[in-house]
């Protein structure tokens, strides 16, 4: 399995992911412009993918989606509790062929793919995993806390992609950030924290899992240092390196 991240955070999220006989993106972020760009630095080109998935209607997950989805005809893969909202988002949801899946796991061609619902304050979201062989990837951003379910599910990952949105410091000393939307990123249904994700990764790394890619850090809130630094001093507590 090949993956690569080409953009995460708020400004939008695209993640390239490709197994022998499947080629996918997940969420499609920015304009089709840079998707066409970013996809081209590793030789891709968008009239190659089989399925364009979506964790959520947010702007910087679908930004790109009606635009590349209708000019490639790729097929866009929603959940069903979240195709409405999705559907009324897009402009050219008619032109576009929607695959809509529900719990149960499902793949694109050799990719074995399962979803899960996530907390966040949007219609739903989904995390996904995605294997092939004996790899695991999950994908784990735009959430406000995690539960068991969640946990369950991204166990046993090869690699974690993980949000580490934002140091809880920062964000509550953000001059330019309102109370309300303060309590919006740090509720159940926001986004994760530095320290919450560290304690997720403890528990990866206690069942096995070697590598995780911090993802959808705030720029604002955030820096990758400060995230790096705040996850491995937590870590080292424990003793993972
Ligand atoms: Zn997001
Ligand atoms: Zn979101």
């Amino acid at each position: 399995m090949r993956v690569c991240n080409l953009s995460s955070g708020s400004d939008g999220n695209l993640t390239y992911i490709e197994s022998k006989n499947a080629k996918v993106i997940l969420d499609a972020g920015l304009s089709a412009k840079e998707i066409e760009f970013r996809l081209s630095l590793l030789k891709v080109s968008p009239k190659d993918l089989d399925a364009i998935l979506i964790t959520h209607e947010h702007i910087d997950h679908i930004k790109g989606v009606d635009v590349i989805a209708t000019r490639y005809n790729i097929p866009v893969y929603v959940h069903n509790k979240g195709y409405n909202a999705l559907y009324n988002k897009l402009k050219r949801a008619e032109q576009i062929k929607f695959v809509r899946f529900d719990d149960m796991d499902f793949s694109i061609n050799d990719l074995k793919i399962s979803n899960f619902a996530v907390p966040h304050d949007s219609v739903y979201c989904c995390g996904y995993t995605f294997k092939e062989n004996e790899k695991k990837l999950s994908i784990l951003t735009d959430l406000g806390h995690t539960t068991s379910e969640v946990l369950s599910k991204i166990k046993g990952s090869t690699l974690v992609y993980l949000e580490a949105n934002h140091d809880e410091d920062m964000l509550k000393a953000n001059p330019n950030y309102s109370f309300v939307l303060k309590q919006r990123i740090l509720g159940k249904n926001g986004h994760l924290s530095n320290i919450s994700a560290a304690q997720v990764i403890k528990y990866l790394a206690e069942n096995g899992t070697k590598q995780v890619m911090l993802s959808h850090l705030s720029r604002e809130n955030n820096t990758p240092s400060v995230a790096y630094k705040t996850i491995c001093d937590y870590l080292k507590e424990y003793g993972i390196i």
